[in-house]
């Protein structure tokens, strides 16, 4: 346990001087996304300002409530343009 720890500062150290190299991990909306660092595993996510922000499980359960009604939104969207196109 304490030798994974050290392991993931000495990364964190590396990314602390070189900065983190994010990578896309989850679209939760078209303007929120959820980022993961491929060197040390930080996650971070786009908040409400637009900002990075640290990926608290606070975060990933607004994320994961955001994604659901972005998808509800999506399929309404979807069935309004088929009403519509049909009428
Ligand atoms: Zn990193």
């Amino acid at each position: 346990m304490k030798k994974s720890t050290f392991l993931t500062n000495s990364k964190r150290l590396y990314c602390d001087v070189f900065g983190h190299n994010y990578k896309l991990s989850k679209q939760i909306t078209y303007h929120v996304k959820e980022y993961k660092c491929s060197c040390c595993g930080k996650e971070v996510t786009t908040n409400s300002n637009g900002y990075l922000t640290e990926l608290t499980p606070k975060f990933r359960d607004i994320n994961a409530a955001l994604s659901k009604i972005y998808a509800n939104k999506l399929a309404r969207m979807k069935r309004q343009r088929i009403n519509t196109s049909a009428a």
